[in-house]
């Protein structure tokens, strides 16, 4: 594959700013990019759902209908700070100036899969179906793969490029994730003259917290109490209490059942208090599990070994796409793009990592 090219559109994609919900300028670039490669390439209506300027991105590339067709998938947002972002090539490691971050979370996998399908047309080399699925909102709470319009493809398998690690890291297993958002309410009083009237929400909030079984829970399941706040004079009984907390866990009853605890915990306590209870439970995404001995690892795994990549396969802590691919019926794993030290103004990735992730992508797709 031309080296030169991928890291030129590379050090061109991230040069196009696409903060979460202000993708549609580099939106409309990919989209002149893949309709020049003759690909049939159409939007979906997420833009409005997700709260962005532009709507998820699908393009389609023929191939030998004999073959089983494979979604490969990019998302289009970065984190702040993402402006104006100017790439430094150093010792064969490509970062920001330092002010920003760098953007290869995510725009090393849109790279990829975009030189890959640029290859076999220009190659003319015998190739299976494939469909590109680039979103918006990834950053912001994975909205544009949740807002995506899933009669818009037909493939069972699908491939997020949306991992740390080297080229060759493959991620089968990914937990769930509920966040809770209560509000304990009290009862007023003064402080000094009448508090036995008073009922104290930071009271009643504080001995829900330290009943719950917070952070590592287990091997699979973690918790987390990320907002605590009663703002009040020293001389009122507060009335209220305002928590925010996740569970996440790769065992769907888990995730359930820790969630339930956390609520109970803070029932029982407003029962001893004489609090009154109010909350939201929201289920962010919900976990999968690719076994290892599945064929889109296999095909994963064999387009690595013929690159010279090595293959390991890991869970992880956190969402991505592919945990709504997953649960709207697609068999999806994310993959390694070689991005690392993301979200922050240190991201880097190699030179070496950009190109392989091109090579590797070209592989899963030839026939
Ligand atoms: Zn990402």
């Amino acid at each position: 594959m031309d080296e030169k090219r991928i890291v030129e559109r590379f050090l061109e994609y991230i040069q196009i700013d696409s903060e979460s919900r202000s993708e549609k300028k580099f939106a409309d670039r990919l989209v002149k990019d893949l309709t020049e490669l003759g690909l049939r390439v159409v939007r979906d209506d997420s833009g409005a759902k997700a709260g962005s300027d532009t709507d998820n991105i699908i393009a389609y590339l023929d191939g030998d209908p004999a073959l089983e067709p494979l979604l490969l998938s990019a998302h289009l947002d970065t984190v702040p700070p993402g402006k104006d972002i100017v790439p430094v090539i150093k010792n064969g490691v490509i970062r920001s100036a330092g002010n920003t971050i760098l953007g290869s979370d995510d725009k090393s996998g849109v790279v990829a899969i975009v030189e890959a399908v640029k290859t076999v047309i220009e190659e003319n080399l015998p190739h299976r179906p494939v469909e590109m699925v680039f979103t918006v909102c990834e950053e912001v709470g994975l909205l544009g793969a949740k807002y995506l319009d899933y009669s818009l493809v037909k493939s069972k398998n699908a491939i997020a490029f949306d991992s740390g690690g080297d080229v060759g890291t493959i991620v089968n297993l990914a937990p769930g994730h509920i966040e809770i958002e209560a509000t304990i309410t009290g009862k007023a009083a003064h402080a000094g003259v009448a508090p036995e009237t008073g009922i104290s929400a930071i009271e009643a909030a504080a001995h829900a917290v330290s009943a719950m079984k917070l952070l590592r829970v287990d091997p699979e399941t973690t918790a987390n109490v990320g907002t605590f706040t009663a703002v009040g004079p020293n001389n009122i009984v507060p009335e209220k209490a305002l928590l925010k907390m996740e569970v996440r866990s790769r065992n769907a009853q888990k995730l359930q059942e820790h969630s339930q605890h956390l609520i109970d915990c803070m029932q029982s306590a407003c029962d001893k208090f004489g609090a009154q209870l109010h909350y939201t439970a929201e289920t962010s995404y919900v976990t999968y599990h690719i076994p290892q001995d599945d064929p889109l690892i296999k095909l994963i795994s064999e387009s690595c070994e013929k690159i010279g990549a090595k293959v390991l396969i890991k869970p992880t802590g956190g969402g991505s796409d592919a945990n709504f691919f997953n649960a709207n019926g697609l068999h999806a794993v994310v993959i390694g793009t070689g991005m690392t030290d993301v979200h922050g103004v240190n991201e880097s990735i190699t030179v070496k990592n950009l190109v392989d992730c091109a090579r590797l992508t070209l592989e899963m797709i030839k026939a």
